[in-house]
């Protein structure tokens, strides 16, 4: 079982209320794809430029993350998003966007790629997600992410997107500011008419919201004492969720309920440090023991049970 991811893999500059760095690595499929490796392999599809050196790479090694198709293009730079966070760190602001390499990146899938079990579109510019899924055999399951930006610069393309993949992983502001509807699960709704079966609404620290045709399903966050840095939250969530899915032969309802729980605690220990430095340390061990964590921590009995 193995995932296939195409994204964007980065520079970040980033401020928060507790720090600020000028380059560190990022990108959406940079956190997806290491997160999603403690769970199954991934096949990364990306564009990097000549600034992106040997010991960037080094984040994806010892991992089970096959770089073929992790294209460094000679002259160009590498994506590079600038993003700060005020105290509601659930908010991003976007200083700088420059899509450098990714202006031109066409992926092409090799005939291995064609044919990959799971397939998630991180964010990227929606016609190139598009393009991707029509280079593949239908997969087992597809998924995507994406962000105000591409809302508000490529909406019919989304649109496009929406409607040809089977879970869509994206924030409660992206769904409201989609839609232009108020009440959450209306707007959900509204998405899901487009044509996927499962929507996951990420609410930053109020947890995350899944909703299918049948079924709602509501996790917590992890209650952290130290957010530091929430970049890549999404993308970690995305990739525990996926990587996790695509771990288990079938995709149902409670695998999905797991999955959620798997992506809450991966996206929880991103926010711990700037960039993948926290994700980079764990172990498989710390992922259960704060799954288990969980467990703890949205028990409840029965009314009237003792
Ligand atoms: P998130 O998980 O939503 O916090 O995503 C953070 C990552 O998304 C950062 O590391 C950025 O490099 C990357 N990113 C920001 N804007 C874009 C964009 N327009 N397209 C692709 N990736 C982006």
């Amino acid at each position: 079982m193995s995932i296939l991811v195409v994204g964007s893999v980065a520079f970040d500059a980033l401020q928060t209320p507790f720090g600020k760095i000028d380059r560190c690595l990022g990108g959406s499929a940079t956190y997806f794809s290491v997160a999603a490796s403690y769970f199954t392999e991934v096949e990364l599809v990306a564009v990097v430029g000549e600034d992106f050196t040997d010991e960037d790479a080094r984040i994806f090694e010892g991992r089970k993350i096959n770089l073929d198709s992790l294209q460094r293009v000679a002259g160009a730079k590498t994506f590079f998003w600038s993003g700060e966070y005020g105290y509601d760190l659930n908010v991003a602001k976007t200083r700088d966007t420059q899509l450098n390499v990714f202006a031109d990146f066409k992926p092409q899938l090799n005939d291995r790629q064609r044919h990959p079990d799971v397939l998630f579109l991180a964010n990227i510019d929606p016609d190139l997600q598009y393009e991707v899924l029509q280079q593949t055999e239908r997969p087992r399951l597809v998924a995507l992410d994406t962000m105000n930006y591409w809302i508000s610069s490529k909406r019919d393309s989304l649109e496009r997107i929406f409607g040809a993949v089977d879970l869509i992983i994206i924030n409660e502001a992206e769904v409201r500011q989609f839609t232009k509807e108020a009440n959450l699960v209306k707007a959900c709704r509204q998405i899901l008419d487009l044509g996927a079966q499962t929507l996951v609404v990420k609410r930053g620290e109020y947890g995350v919201l899944m909703i299918t045709k049948d079924a709602i399903f509501a996790a917590p966050a992890y209650p952290l004492e130290n957010v530091f840095d929430p970049t890549g939250a999404g993308d970690t969530f995305a990739g525990g969720v996926l990587g996790y899915l695509a771990s288990r032969a079938e995709v149902h309802d409670r695998e999905l309920r797991r999955a959620i729980i798997f992506g809450s605690v991966l996206a929880s220990f991103t926010v711990e440090k700037f960039s993948l430095d926290r994700l980079r340390e764990i172990s498989l061990r710390d992922i259960h023991e704060r799954y288990q964590d969980f467990r703890a921590l949205t028990h409840f009995d029965d009314f009237g049970a003792d």
